[in-house]
């Protein structure tokens, strides 16, 4: 077989890997949505390697858009053949697609309504009916069991530890008496993360390995005092009576934060107050994680077992309507909002800033990446004055940053990993800035001892 690198070469979107077999059918592994400028990302979106009718089986890694986001384009223009998933990933993608055409809609509308009179209208880059259409193709498979993906080409799922659902991929190819095994790592988590096991390496050996490279060139701090940093922060801010305000990612961050205030609250130090998830993909984020116990550690199912969910934090509540989101903000009891989007760059989050910025008894927690340029960064290096929907305002607030809820393995977290699923072949490090790769490139071959590690193009091929 052949591997073709088109998506997420010297940079952490648009997952997307081309394998041809020795018969020369085309299987996709990921097919994600380039995230960035917008021009930019309309460009590589709508860049098709190949005639996507070719295309005759897709094997997805989690259901993160920046790899399962552009399938609908692909749907869109002809695509027709099964798309497997873990089931978890398959559920997920429900609500992930839905919620990205959606966006993608809205955002031909703002456009359009805001173009010159000489400009030309815009299409969106698909629509509900394409990720209505995209779902019917999936064919949810479980953990470890090899599944048959093409006549003599067959697939194993193993946990990656990332996200729900979410997996390392093994291929096999048998043609002409010889056997071939490509392995592709997708995202890698950390071990001992709440909810999600550890993660599990990939049978070494294999013939190539395509690794993700996201923190190839940083480690993150240990997850041991998170608990109680953010045991802290809490006390703090409710025992001066204020609002702790929490922009996270509605799949992944929000159900971790319930699920640490709940180990809180079980450990006597979460005062007792609202907390509200103000979101409506995250609340259909944490149904769908509650609806699949076959992917939790033994802690959580342990919990599951006593109290019959994983989110029993008292005093939680979904909040799903516009007029509850807005009553949030007509008053000024202590409580916790968890809102979206992460990097506060669009979203009900805005508005609770907006809301609870400029007073000092608040606090802004902050949980996640915040990429260069958004609210999010400004906020994370503390900027006095920030804009919001267009105002200049004075950020009294305080703002706190814990950075250990990392959903990637760090450097040395995701070299251990490797090392336990060691190629007999080269090592292609993918999903990764160009400097995050070039690093671990680096360590890997000093400090590790791995003899073949490349940093492909975009084009690049390797024969199997
Ligand atoms: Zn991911």
């Amino acid at each position: 077989m052949k591997i073709r690198f088109h998506g997420a070469v010297r940079t952490v979107t648009g997952s997307l890997h081309i394998v041809e077999t020795a018969q020369g059918e085309i299987v996709l592994l990921d097919c994600g949505m380039f995230q960035g400028r917008r021009q930019e990302a309309r460009e590589r979106n709508e860049r098709f390697p190949l005639e996507p009718k070719r295309v005759k089986a897709v094997v997805l890694s989690h259901a993160h858009i920046d790899h399962i986001g552009n399938l609908p384009s692909w749907v869109a223009r002809g695509l027709r053949c099964p798309v497997y998933a873990t089931h978890a990933t398959a559920d997920l993608c429900g609500i992930m697609l839905r919620d990205s055409a959606k966006i993608q809609e809205y955002d031909a509308k703002h456009v359009n309504k805001n173009r010159r009179p000489h400009e030309r209208t815009v299409q969106p880059l698909y629509t509900a009916e394409h990720a209505e259409a995209t779902l019917k193709l999936l064919r949810a498979k479980p953990y470890h069991d090899w599944f048959e993906v093409l006549p003599g080409l067959r697939a194993r799922y193993q946990d990656a530890g990332h996200i729900l659902g979410s997996a390392g991929i093994t291929l096999e190819e048998r043609h002409n008496g010889s056997v071939k095994r490509l392995g592709f790592t997708g995202d890698v988590g950390r071990d001992q993360r709440v909810i999600l096991r550890d993660p599990e390496p990939l049978e070494a050996g294999a013939d190539v390995l395509l690794s993700e490279s996201t923190y190839g060139d940083r480690e993150h701090p240990p997850q041991a005092d998170l608990h109680e940093q953010l045991a802290q922060v809490l006390e703090r801010t409710i025992k001066r009576r204020g609002r702790v305000i929490i922009p996270a990612f509605a799949l992944g961050r929000t159900q971790t934060l319930l699920y640490a205030m709940y180990k809180l609250q079980q450990a006597g130090r979460l005062p007792k107050v609202p907390v509200y998830v103000d979101s409506p993909l995250a609340c259909m984020a944490t149904g769908i994680v509650e609806r699949h116990p076959e992917c939790y550690d033994g802690e959580a199912k342990e919990i599951l077992r006593d109290e019959g969910t994983l989110f029993a934090v008292q005093g939680y509540a979904c909040i799903t309507d516009v007029a509850d989101s807005k009553a949030l903000n007509e008053s000024r009891d202590p409580c916790v909002i968890v809102s979206a989007s992460g990097m506060c760059e669009a979203g009900r989050i805005l508005h609770h800033l907006l809301h609870h910025i400029e007073d000092e008894k608040n606090t802004i927690l902050i949980v996640g990446f915040q990429a260069e340029h958004t609210l999010g960064r400004k906020l994370v290096e503390q900027w006095e004055t920030v804009r919001i929907f267009g105002r200049r305002i004075e950020r009294r607030a305080e703002v706190v940053t814990l950075n250990g809820f990392s959903a990637h393995a760090g450097r040395s977290e995701l070299a251990a990993y490797l090392e336990k699923s060691r190629p007999a072949g080269p090592l292609f490090l993918v999903h990764g800035d160009e400097k995050q790769g070039l690093a671990f490139e680096d360590f890997l071959e000093r400090e590790r001892g791995f003899p073949d590690v490349r940093l492909p193009h975009e084009g690049d091929e390797w024969k199997v």
